[in-house]
Order: structure tokens, then sequence, then C-alpha cells
């Protein structure tokens, strides 16, 4: 058994052998807690031969936790300088295979071609989102997805209608998949330690949507609309959006809502059926 990368003295080592410089840029910050690899790894429920892309391996901290739990791991990392270091560290892991390239950029279907497969990223906070994202609305074949991301983020991801946490990112994530926050990490977890706390989120991919909605595109917009002006009632957010007062407070009363709330009350059923009523006037 190799010694675990999650500990500070190891990080250290394979930073100072390879002469490396942490790039703040690409938002590097390590792991050096092995009870969060241990985490994520268990919140991932990785076992044998399980296909995973890994984003973002950095030094192959969680990789290893990966390849030990049996994963077989695809991990893309766009930072060159750290391919020689992982072709070291994560020497005499058969199944591992490392990627250079950058997860927005590269043809990720070429790359890792499975049915399904779990998706695992720490990567940097102002980019994940973006990702998540990306995997959702173009539908690759994830079953569930393990990321990292600011505390912030993961409990806006999780929020129920009502509060100020809740908004287009709670809809959209909840849209396509289960979301959960796993568990709070300190900042002392990682080096450089990062300003704010982090959470693990594992979201579990639906194999349907938990509503019926004609058209995507129109619930989206919805959405959007009513969250843009969030102060505004969701007539008045609507009619922002582009539509005329008379087809607004048809749809809303169609869809039996009261114009007067606001769309950080409406539940996703709500969304969708104000959405479909739009969709029903302009088929
Ligand atoms: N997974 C390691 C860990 O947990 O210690 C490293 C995490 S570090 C926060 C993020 C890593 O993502 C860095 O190694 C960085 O170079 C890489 N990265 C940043 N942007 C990327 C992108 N667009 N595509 C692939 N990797 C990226």
């Amino acid at each position: 058994l190799k010694p675990r990368i999650a500990q500070k003295e190891v990080t250290l080592h394979i930073l100072k052998t390879f002469g490396l410089h942490m790039s703040k840029k690409l938002g590097q910050n390590f792991l050096i807690d092995s009870t969060v690899v241990d985490g994520i790894v268990a919140a991932a429920k990785v076992s044998e031969g399980d296909p995973v892309l890994e984003i973002g391996p950095g030094i192959g901290t969680l990789t290893q936790g990966l390849a030990e739990a049996g994963a077989e791991v695809t991990a893309v990392e766009l930072d060159r300088r750290l391919l020689a270091v992982l072709s070291k560290t994560l020497a005499g892991y058969e199944h591992v295979r490392i990627i250079h390239g950058d997860i927005l950029k590269i043809d990720i279907s070429r790359e890792i071609n499975k049915e399904k497969y779990k998706v695992i990223a720490n990567l940097p906070y102002y980019i994940t989102t973006p990702i998540i994202m990306k995997f959702l609305e173009e539908r690759f074949p994830v079953e569930l997805l393990v990321t990292m991301v600011q505390k912030e983020v993961a409990e806006r991801m999780v929020a129920k209608p009502g509060g100020k946490d809740y908004g287009a990112l709670s809809v959209a994530v909840q849209y396509y998949t289960e979301p959960e926050i796993m568990f709070i990490v300190p900042p002392q977890a990682f080096i450089p330690p990062p300003a704010v706390e982090s959470a693990v989120i594992r979201c579990t991919v639906r194999s349907k949507p938990p509503v019926e909605v004609v058209s995507e595109k129109l619930f989206f917009r919805v959405v959007k609309a009513a969250f843009a002006q969030r102060r505004k009632t969701l007539t008045n957010a609507l009619k922002g959006g582009g539509l005329n007062k008379e087809t607004v407070d048809g749809m809303l009363s169609e869809a039996g809502i009261d114009g007067g709330r606001r769309g950080e009350q409406l539940s996703l059923t709500e969304f969708a059926a104000v959405a479909n009523a739009w969709a029903k006037r302009t088929s």
C-alpha cells in the first residue's frame, strides 16, 4: 500500500519533490484530510469496477482513494505540470487513466464511453456550477455527481421554496437530480486553506424529471424570469420576461397561481403549471 496523499506531510513532500507552486488561477487547493477523501468515496458509493470520471485530480489525492475502492478512473486535469506528478503518485494503480485537457472543452463522450458513470470533482469553485449544469443539461449518462462546492452554493442547491437560498439554481438542480448535502468541510482540510467553508454535495440524477413539463425551454424561461427580479410579483416578473399582461394573466389563472405571489415561493410543480399554460398558448 502506498502512503495516502491526503496528508499534510505527504502532500508537502510531493510539492517539494516536483518544485510545484500551486496555481491560484486554477483554483488549486489540495485536500490533506483523508477522512474527507474517504467521505467522498463513500458518498459516491464506489464499488469494484465502477466507471468514474474525476475532474481536476491535482496531485492525485482523491484519485488514489477512488482507485483503492476499485473504481475505473478517467481523470481530466488541465494543468500540464501535474501530468508528470500524477504518473508518479498514481504509479501502480492499474485502472487509472489521466487525460490532459479542459473539462469544458474536451469531447467527454469520447474519453469516457460508458453506459453509465459517476462524476467526482473537487474543482475551482467558480467553475463547479457551470460544470454540474453542463453534465445535467446535456444529459450525459451520469448516475450521480459528487462534488465539493462552497457551502453556500450547496445550500442553494438543496433549498426549498420560500427562503432566500431558493433560486434558479435550486430549481434546475432539483429538476434533474435529488441533491443532498453529505458533509461540511472546513478550510483546514486543504492546503492552502480556502477563504470559505465547503460542502460535499451528492446529486443523484433522476431517471425522469419530478414534474411533467411540456417544454423545458419555456419552463426554464419562466424560472429565470421569476428569479431575475425576485422582489417583484410573479405577474410583474413575467411581464419583465417579455410577455404582455393579458398573456401573463391568462397563463397564471389557467395554472391556478396567484400572480401576486413571488417566484421564490413557487414549487417545481407550480413553475411547471405556469410553463405548461404558456406552452399551450404558443402551440
Ligand atoms: N482533486 C484534488 C484534491 O482534491 O486535492 C485537486 C483539487 S484542486 C481544488 C482543483 C484541480 O482542478 C486543480 O488540479 C486544477 O488544476 C484542476 N482544474 C482547474 N480547472 C480545470 C478544468 N477546466 N478542467 C480540468 N481540470 C481543471
